[in-house]
Protein backbone atom coordinates (compact mmCIF):
# COMPACT_ATOMS: atom_id res chain seq x y z
CA UNK A 1 0.00 0.00 0.00
CA UNK A 2 1.57 3.40 -0.91
CA UNK A 3 0.45 7.14 -1.23
CA UNK A 4 0.73 9.13 -4.37
CA UNK A 5 -0.42 11.55 -6.62
CA UNK A 6 -3.90 11.12 -7.92
CA UNK A 7 -3.62 9.28 -11.58
CA UNK A 8 -7.67 9.85 -12.39
CA UNK A 9 -8.56 6.25 -11.06
CA UNK A 10 -11.95 6.76 -9.68
CA UNK A 11 -12.41 6.41 -5.20
CA UNK A 12 -13.42 3.33 -4.30
CA UNK A 13 -14.76 4.64 -1.08
CA UNK A 14 -16.76 7.87 -2.77
CA UNK A 15 -16.25 7.22 -6.33
CA UNK A 16 -15.23 10.36 -6.88
CA UNK A 17 -12.29 10.86 -9.18
CA UNK A 18 -9.00 12.09 -6.96
CA UNK A 19 -7.81 14.59 -8.64
CA UNK A 20 -3.73 14.95 -9.51
CA UNK A 21 -3.23 17.60 -7.16
CA UNK A 22 -4.60 15.28 -4.19
CA UNK A 23 -2.43 12.48 -2.44
CA UNK A 24 -3.91 9.53 -3.68
CA UNK A 25 -3.62 5.83 -0.93
CA UNK A 26 -3.38 2.73 -3.64
CA UNK A 27 -4.57 -0.08 -1.65
CA UNK A 28 -3.76 -3.88 -2.34
CA UNK A 29 -6.43 -5.95 -1.34
CA UNK A 30 -8.09 -9.74 -2.30
CA UNK A 31 -11.94 -10.67 -3.14
CA UNK A 32 -12.23 -13.67 -3.33
CA UNK A 33 -8.92 -14.92 -3.62
CA UNK A 34 -8.67 -12.61 -6.67
CA UNK A 35 -6.30 -9.56 -6.29
CA UNK A 36 -7.58 -6.23 -6.46
CA UNK A 37 -6.00 -2.99 -6.37
CA UNK A 38 -8.47 0.10 -4.43
CA UNK A 39 -7.79 3.94 -4.73
CA UNK A 40 -9.01 6.22 -2.08
CA UNK A 41 -8.79 9.97 -0.81
CA UNK A 42 -6.52 10.20 2.39
CA UNK A 43 -10.11 10.90 4.26
CA UNK A 44 -11.62 8.31 2.52
CA UNK A 45 -9.01 5.54 3.04
CA UNK A 46 -9.53 6.87 6.77
CA UNK A 47 -13.71 6.12 6.44
CA UNK A 48 -12.90 2.76 4.69
CA UNK A 49 -10.73 1.22 7.23
CA UNK A 50 -12.59 2.26 10.17
CA UNK A 51 -15.72 0.65 8.27
CA UNK A 52 -14.04 -2.45 7.57
CA UNK A 53 -12.68 -3.17 10.74
CA UNK A 54 -9.16 -3.76 9.91
CA UNK A 55 -7.22 -5.19 12.37
CA UNK A 56 -4.13 -2.63 11.15
CA UNK A 57 -5.84 0.55 11.83
CA UNK A 58 -3.96 2.88 13.22
CA UNK A 59 -0.89 1.68 10.92
CA UNK A 60 0.30 4.72 9.25
CA UNK A 61 0.76 4.48 5.32
CA UNK A 62 4.21 5.99 3.88
CA UNK A 63 3.95 9.23 2.26
CA UNK A 64 6.59 9.90 -0.37
CA UNK A 65 8.22 12.73 -1.00
CA UNK A 66 7.59 14.36 2.60
ZN1 LIG B 1 -13.02 9.36 -1.94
Amino acid sequence: MWGGKGCGAPCDFCRVVVSPEEIEYEVEARLDGEPLLLHFHVRCYDSWRTSRGDPRAGEAPATPGK
